[in-house]
């Protein structure tokens, strides 16, 4: 095995392609070399939380969404790691609902049982990818941050592994230059107690937009209202939040909406999503997309149609998590140990179209949760990912649907089985709208009891 791999991201992608490697290795496959890439100084991608926004420490974008108090919005169970499941690594059944602190415990957990920590190169930020096509080999330039020192390296695969969900997407709205108050988007929102007592005003109607919301009612905005331009999210709110239509313009603390109503805020939070952004990447390589449930020209939604040996993770719109980046890691490796052979072009293309073709007739949020859970299911016969029931997470996946429906300030509150140990979770012992402290010692204590994790 002479092939050398460059693992561009120490997220929960890019760690989840280092412990295939890894547990192939373990059972006795010779593994090529692999050297992952991390701008950050430690692992976890998103989940290593920051205070820091705009620019860190050595002048690079932040890349870290994440907010103080922020609890999974979906249930751990639908995101499992089958071969380390939650069982296995706290020893205690727990909650469905976890706060950050603990899924970062998690999956950094598997990443120090995988022992791959010394194959991470933290601090060093990759600036350019080229493929040469007489070598056939790939170029990489990175940065050292901690000395400034450029580097160049050559690789036969390439995995790009760094997330997008970090570079916010941005929209201008007429007098905003004129609002007193604060304008920020969800990439840099921290902790929601900035807005106790104030009228918060948030624009978009997806994810963020309804938990950065939930997040501003709990922790004591006076108001907050959310506005969307395609579709409400249409949930029972509380009487202190609503949704409206689209802004049209701002007039000093004064938003105007579609449906002619007007409103004074102190605050406004743009959580308009975000963009596919590869900076690093030559211009052939790059990967042009919005955020979908397939985005176009990824065979098996992880092959570059152009150049295959250049893998891309995760960069599918997310109702799985872990558990589709685990199917997609497997896979991944398969192909670099030569255990799967990828078909010709002409194969990946119509493949490619047919999966394009089905994602564009999904109708609804429960079709996307099949189409997402039959994609894991075809890359998962394919490797020995460990088994699990994915039959069971679809049905989870819109059981929760049905919660949130139920009460959106609620559905935390309850508990799902696990598809990896048919183990049942908890239900948590304080409800997630009284739970101030987001702590990992917090969440594992038992109710009148002390923390189990002592
Ligand atoms: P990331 O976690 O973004 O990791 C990418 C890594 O690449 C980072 O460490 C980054 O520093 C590194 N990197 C980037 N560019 C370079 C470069 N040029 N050189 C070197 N390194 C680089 N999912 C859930 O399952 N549950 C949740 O509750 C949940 N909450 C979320 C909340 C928010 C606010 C957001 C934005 C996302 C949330 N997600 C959640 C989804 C999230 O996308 C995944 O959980 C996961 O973090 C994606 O992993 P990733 O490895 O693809 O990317
Ligand atoms: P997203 O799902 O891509 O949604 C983007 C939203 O922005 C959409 O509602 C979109 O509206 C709107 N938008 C974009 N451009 C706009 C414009 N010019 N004007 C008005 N609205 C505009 O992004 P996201 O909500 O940031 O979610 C990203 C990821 O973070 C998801 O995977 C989510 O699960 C995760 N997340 C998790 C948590 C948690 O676990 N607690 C919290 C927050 C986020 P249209 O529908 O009209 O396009
Ligand atoms: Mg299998």
């Amino acid at each position: 095995m002479t092939g050398r791999v460059a693992v561009i991201g120490a997220g929960p992608c890019g760690l989840g392609q280092l412990r295939a490697f890894q547990q192939a290795k373990a059972k006795g496959a010779e593994i090529p070399e692999i050297v992952c890439f991390e701008k950050q100084s430690d692992w976890g991608g998103l989940w290593n939380y920051t205070w820091r926004s705009g620019t860190d420490e050595y002048g690079e974008l932040v890349h870290s969404s994440m907010y103080r108090y922020l609890w999974s919005n979906g249930p751990k169970e639908a995101l499992e790691f089958a071969d380390y499941t939650f069982d296995h690594h706290f020893k205690q059944p727990i909650p469905s609902f976890p706060p950050r602190e603990v899924l970062y415990d998690y999956i950094t957990g598997r990443a120090k049982d995988a022992g791959v920590r010394p194959w991470i190169q933290f601090n060093t930020a990759v600036r350019h990818v080229t493929y040469d096509k007489n070598s056939g080999k790939f170029s990489l330039t990175f940065e050292r941050l901690t000395d400034r020192a450029l580097h160049a390296d050559t690789f036969d695969w390439v995995v790009v592994a760094t997330g997008h969900f970090s570079v916010p997407n941005v929209p201008h709205f007429p007098g905003v230059e004129s609002f007193p108050g604060r304008v920020m988007h969800g990439h840099d929102f921290r902790s929601a107690d900035e807005f106790k007592g104030k009228d918060v005003l948030i624009v978009g109607a997806s994810y963020s937009a309804e938990d950065i919301g939930l997040q501003c009612h709990k922790y004591g905005a006076k108001s907050v209202t959310m506005c969307w331009r395609t579709q409400a999210m249409g949930f029972h709110w509380p009487e202190t939040m609503d949704e409206r239509p689209l802004l049209t313009k701002i007039e000093g603390r004064k938003v105007f909406f579609k449906d002619g109503s007007s409103k004074d805020f102190d605050a406004i939070i743009l959580c308009t999503g975000y963009q596919h952004h590869f900076p690093f990447l030559a211009d052939e390589l790059k990967l042009r997309t919005h955020n979908r449930m397939h985005p176009p020209h990824l065979y098996k939604g992880i092959f570059w149609l152009d150049n295959p040996k250049l893998i891309y993770l995760g960069m599918q719109d997310q109702f799985y998590t872990f558990s589709m980046f685990d199917a997609q890691t497997w896979y991944a490796r398969d192909v670099i140990l030569g255990r799967i052979k990828l078909p010709s072009k002409e194969a990946m293309q119509k493949d490619d179209d047919a999966w394009v073709k089905r994602e564009e007739a999904l109708k609804d949020a429960f079709e996307k949760i099949d189409f997402q859970a039959d994609y894991i299911r075809e890359l998962c016969d394919a490797t020995d990912y460990p088994k699990f029931d994915i039959d069971m997470t679809v049905d989870e996946f819109k059981e929760w649907e049905h919660d949130k429906e139920h009460s959106i300030l609620g559905y935390r509150n309850k508990a799902f089985k696990s598809p990896c140990t048919g183990t049942m979770a908890p239900v948590h012992h304080t409800p997630w709208l009284e739970a101030m402290d987001d702590s990992m010692k917090a969440f594992l204590a038992v109710k009148g009891g002390k923390a189990a994790a002592e």
